[in-house]
């Protein structure tokens, strides 16, 4: 059987310029994502647009061109898929497109994020450890459930849920050893740590980077042969994914596991749905069973074995 060839195309983005009326940007995308029959999420505010959607890849073509004659430079990200990967379309305009909870304090010109970190080139990231060994701190601007899968080498990862947590975290004073030294923030595509990088620098870290194209484009580079370690958690229904030959790549790095011990690099939600949230690492095994899919708290471990009882009564 010969695989079926792809004519559709998901498109990833996001371009930080000033926009003075977003909800009219977000009315033209609109129209424009209906009449060319494309699905996904776009958010749209003062500081700019981030969005990814799919469809047809002329009319993924045709969006970009149009969407390039406003958002002048905007980079796109061509990734395999289309408009069945996304439930809908979505196109919203919101304070943030981000949600760090620090509108006010984001500032944009047409030259991007005003005050953000040093972009660095992967190359560059490589130099600057070679030249400056220990002293470079790797800090995460993920969740820190992403992290449980992959990261630089002896980053921080810090204590946050979402984005939200971030300004708290940075104003807890835990991070205040690493305000003289040289830190490279970063993220998965490099969105998030524009506006991280910038709320770092205002908070008195004084040599900030931020990895251009963030880490995909430094694991297209170095897949697992840099300093990277393990998985790249993805916004889509594949949850992750691996760089070079994946988990069978002789560099890569297993930091995965469920909490049976077994190495897993999937995400799962814990059977307690109604009460808890946490999506939550688990292997095939544990997944596959009622009484072992939960994350591992108490209460939802106690709620797995009672409604396993009842469906074991029940049959
Ligand atoms: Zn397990
Ligand atoms: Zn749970």
């Amino acid at each position: 059987m010969t695989k079926k060839q792809t004519l559709s195309k998901i498109l990833l983005y996001y371009k930080f310029q000033p926009i003075s009326d977003p909800d009219a940007v977000r009315l033209w995308q609109k129209e424009l994502c209906e009449r060319l029959g494309l699905r996904g999420r776009i958010l749209i505010s003062e500081h700019g647009i981030n969005g990814t959607v799919g469809g047809p890849i002329d009319a993924c073509k045709e969006y970009a061109k149009r969407t390039k004659e406003y958002f002048r430079g905007i980079e796109y990200k061509w990734s395999e898929g289309g408009a069945e990967d996304f439930p809908r379309l979505s196109v919203k305009a919101r304070d943030e497109i981000v949600a760090f909870g620090a509108p006010g304090e984001l500032k944009v010109d047409d030259n991007g994020v005003i005050g953000g970190g040093v972009h660095l080139k992967p190359e560059e990231v490589n130099k600057m450890v070679e030249e400056r060994g220990d002293e470079v701190v790797f800090f995460d601007g993920r969740n820190a459930m992403e992290a449980e899968i992959g990261k630089f080498k002896n980053a921080v990862v810090p204590d946050v849920n979402t984005t939200h947590d971030f300004i708290r975290e940075l104003e807890s004073g835990k991070y205040d050893w690493m305000k003289d030294k040289p830190v490279i923030s970063y993220c998965t595509g490099g969105i998030r740590c524009e506006i991280l990088s910038a709320l770092m620098k205002n908070r008195g870290f004084e040599e900030v980077y931020q990895i251009d194209g963030g880490i995909v484009r430094y694991g297209e580079k170095y897949g697992n042969d840099g300093l990277w370690e393990g998985s790249l958690y993805v916004f889509d229904k594949r949850m992750h994914t691996e760089f070079g030959q994946g988990v069978e790549d002789p560099g890569f790095i297993q930091l995965g596991h469920c909490k049976c011990g077994k190495p897993t690099n999937k995400f799962e939600n814990c059977i307690n749905e109604d009460e808890c949230r946490q999506q939550t690492l688990m292997c095939e095994d544990c997944a596959a069973h009622i009484e072992t899919r939960h994350c591992g708290r108490p209460e939802c471990e106690k709620v797995a074995a009672q409604l396993a009882a009842q469906l074991g009564a029940g049959a």
